[in-house]
């Protein structure tokens, strides 16, 4: 391609994307490895098909598939609480729009096939290790149920990108990616801030945005019907507490944008997952988990865990991650009403639905994930403080909870049969008489709910993963992968697809993370990617 195509880096004024060619330096492509599942159940593509030697050209961005239009989404963003202006999409590039067999619409992006007018200071490209976390790591979170966009394929150029790795601050050429990821659409809250943060000029592009938003995504807002409800979340909001009605159309988009990204953050919540940058511009309009950067799922738990290492001030910290989402949504309320879709009172009333929609979701997943009929916060706090204090891995402690029995007498039995279901988490804490009485207490609850212990269990496992995708791993598969051997990827792939079930043989992926990788600076991230 000619990469005079896509034009000079630029503010592109008065229009929400640019039309640019994928500029793919690619020597050699290769496919790494391809999502089957996204294959199949999004795009009604036969997987076979990705085998075909011209697929590594095409998700690389170096050959063209027909009928594709090709460009790149203007948007901007807060980043670490400041504003950034125009950031983007410097290297994300949509192939197109794809209808399956039962007439959904999924947007196809590669992401590191070249630059475009949004590329400011950077390259376009994206290296392998970045490209494998991101691959993996969206695919593991529609695994465990959290909302997300995929990722088809992971194809190799051939080519060394120049990076500045962080930990020895050299630069080096690292091995050139490019992923295919899928999503409905990649529209962010920063889709909608940019053309908001232009005045009088740009301010109807936020109404245009909100309508086809509407009209693609929301089409039941349209019709004035009240927010969708997910089948079977019963612990999705809109009760008691709710704002109440009256707002417009644009109001009703704003609700149900807060309560879907609430519900995504509860389930961050429930399965430890750190997002690590948690800027406007990667917030999804629809509630999705985007832009897989310096993400990590928590080991030993602590609410201040932080896994980008470029976050001193740990604004994105585990724990942070529900209350930096509210400034997020204070953010697109701001956009929304400098686009004139809302007055400031109407803003205000509508907000408190993320903090519910999220306290709802939240105290049901961790009710559940505990076996109990409902939330107990005495029990739920302590237990974090000891997890905390004992620095006791988030996965696998929830994972035993679910080998508690009740047949146990709390007030007569010994600390050490107590915790027996905790043994392979709890290590030799020193202070086990304090788990003990919080088993005790956790007993008694159990007790009083009355299910059987083989019951609760069941329905434990489905919300306490088996496995997730601990930065070792990926680690090991990144290693293995820039070698050329894509075994490991390929492994960590099939594995994350059903984490929920134990697997015969992956034993080794549900154990505690070796301790070569909790050193400092083993398994640290940066945004250098
Ligand atoms: P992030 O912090 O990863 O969300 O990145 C912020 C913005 O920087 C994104 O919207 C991208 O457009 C852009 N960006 C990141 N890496 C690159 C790169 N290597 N080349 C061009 N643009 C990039
Ligand atoms: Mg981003
Ligand atoms: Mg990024």
């Amino acid at each position: 391609a000619d990469p005079s195509r896509n034009g000079p880096i630029r503010q592109v004024r008065k229009a929400l994307f640019s039309y640019v060619e994928p500029q793919a330096d690619v020597k050699e492509p290769a496919m790494v490895a391809y999502s089957d599942d996204a294959a199949k159940e999004l795009l009604g593509l036969d997987p076979e098909e990705l085998e075909r030697p011209e697929a590594p050209l095409i998700f690389s961005g170096a050959a063209r598939m027909e009928g594709s239009v090709t460009y790149a989404q203007n948007y901007g963003g807060h980043q670490f609480g400041s504003w950034a202006g125009q950031l983007g999409d410097g290297r994300a590039i949509t192939l197109g729009e794809l209808l399956n067999p039962r007439g959904e619409r999924w947007e196809l992006q590669l992401k590191g096939a070249g630059k475009t007018p949004y590329s400011r200071h950077a390259d376009g490209q994206a290296v392998l290790r970045s490209s494998v976390r991101e691959f993996l790591c969206s695919e593991t979170m529609h695994g465990l149920g959290v909302p997300t966009t995929r990722a088809l394929t992971l194809v190799t150029t051939g080519r060394g990108v120049w990076r500045d790795m962080f930990y020895d601050g050299d630069p080096k050429q690292e091995p050139g990616a490019v992923v295919c990821r899928i999503a409905p659409s990649f529209v962010r809250f920063g889709t909608f801030q940019l053309p908001a943060s232009r005045g009088e000029a740009e301010r109807p592009l936020v109404k245009q945005l909100a309508d086809y938003v509407i009209k693609h995504h929301y089409p039941h807002l349209e019709r004035g019907e009240a927010a969708e409800r997910d089948a079977g979340a019963e612990a999705s909001s809109s009760g008691e507490g709710a704002p109440a009605g009256g707002y417009n159309k644009y109001g009703a988009l704003f609700k149900e944008v807060a309560e879907r990204t609430a519900r995504l953050a509860a389930k961050w919540q429930g399965v430890g997952f750190a997002h690590g940058v948690l800027n406007t511009d990667n917030m999804s309009i629809l509630g999705l988990t985007i832009d897989y950067g310096p993400f990590a799922f928590v080991d030993a738990f602590d609410d201040q865990f932080t896994p980008n290492t470029s976050d001193p001030t740990r604004r994105y910290a585990f724990g942070n991650q529900p209350d930096v989402i509210l400034w997020n949504m204070v953010q697109l309320a701001n956009a929304f009403i400098e686009g004139e879709l809302l007055t400031t009172p109407e803003a205000q009333e509508l907000l408190p639905a993320y903090p519910l929609a999220f306290g709802t979701e939240y105290r049901a997943l961790m009710a559940a994930k505990m076996g109990l009929p409902e939330y107990d916060a005495d029990l739920t706090t302590t237990m974090f403080q000891l997890m905390k204090r004992d620095s006791v891995d988030f996965t696998n402690h929830f994972r035993a909870l679910g080998d508690v029995t009740t047949g146990l007498d709390e007030q007569s039995a010994s600390e050490e049969e107590l915790l027996a279901p905790l043994e392979g988490v709890l290590g030799r804490s020193e202070k086990r008489s304090d788990w003990a009485d919080w088993m005790r207490a956790y007993l008694g609850k159990l007790k009083d709910a009355g299910d059987s212990d083989s019951d609760r269990k069941k329905a434990m496992n489905r919300v306490n993963p088996r496995y997730v995708l601990r930065n070792y791993m990926l680690q090991n598969a990144i290693a293995a992968a820039e070698t050329g051997d894509y075994g490991e990827v390929r492994t960590l792939l099939r594995l994350m697809r059903t984490p929920y079930e134990d697997q015969p043989g992956m034993e080794r992926y549900a154990a505690l993370p070796p301790s070569w990788s909790t050193k400092r600076g083993v398994c640290q991230l940066s945004c250098s990617s």
